[in-house]
């Protein structure tokens, strides 16, 4: 249930063959998760611009995620089967195996992505005990807005209309207003 320690960031860009890799490692990841617990699987990470993937401001923004999901479990009263963080840095992840339904799972996860401003930060997906991932768009929500502008977020990252370091300092100023007491 461990956070990741902010100070500890690898703080260095990765390179293209190092995010693919990562990312077919997350998918057999998964699929062992998934074979060895059969329940439904949470996995959360973050969508971060440039080519750094893992720092304080990320891990920060990552274990935010990571205690609100705690809580959730929680208050939800699901039975949590494992969970585990992995600090790579081709970015946080983290695992969670919950006995619970998935699509309950996808709501509660909505709502947390939806409810405050930092969690639009958070990328949360929620695969069944099939191994089938619920997606925002199968449960007819929109498409997640860019941080800087109304366009679709896919389409200012495609048509890269924002620099890394402007998103950057977008999320640091969200990771601030979060922390800070109101
Ligand atoms: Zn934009």
């Amino acid at each position: 249930m461990s956070r990741v320690p902010p100070e500890l960031a690898a703080n260095r860009a990765v390179s293209l063959p190092e995010l693919l890799t990562s990312r077919e490692c997350r998918q057999a990841r998964q699929q062992a998760w998934l074979s060895q617990h059969q329940s439904t699987l949470l996995v959360l990470t973050l969508v971060v611009p440039g080519a750094i993937k893992d720092s304080g401001l990320t891990r920060n923004i990552f274990n935010l995620g990571w205690l609100a999901l705690q809580q959730m479990w929680r208050q939800q009263g699901w039975q949590c089967l494992h969970a585990e963080t992995l600090a790579l840095s081709t970015g946080c992840e983290g695992f969670m195996a919950l006995h619970a339904d998935a699509q309950r799972v996808k709501d509660c996860a909505i709502q947390l992505e939806v409810q405050q401003p930092i969690g639009r930060l958070w990328d949360i997906d929620v695969l069944d005990t099939q191994g089938r991932i619920l997606s925002r768009r199968s449960l007819g929500l929109a498409e997640r807005r860019c941080l800087l502008c109304s366009q679709p977020a896919k389409i200012c990252a495609r048509q890269r209309r924002h620099s890394s370091d402007e998103l950057l300092q977008e999320m640091e100023r969200m990771l601030n207003d979060a922390l800070s007491p109101r």
